[in-house]
């Protein structure tokens, strides 16, 4: 028997079967682009790692 332990097995299990919907949808992360599930539909980063990344980005292009 497949047993689903972690929060992200759970999540995926639940997205297969009924793709997205609330409180779980399926994302790509814009930073490093691997695909993820999130609670929110507006998640755009996998971890706050690249939500980071993602910002000193921004902070370095602005002037
Ligand atoms: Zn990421």
């Amino acid at each position: 028997m497949l047993m689903i332990l972690t929060r992200r097995g759970l999540l995926e299990a639940a997205w297969r079967r009924w793709g997205n919907h609330r409180g779980c949808y399926r994302r790509v992360c814009i930073v490093c682009g691997i695909v993820f599930y999130a609670g929110r539909p507006q998640a755009t980063y996998c971890r706050a790692a690249c939500r980071q990344r993602a910002y000193r980005r921004r902070q370095k292009v602005r002037r």
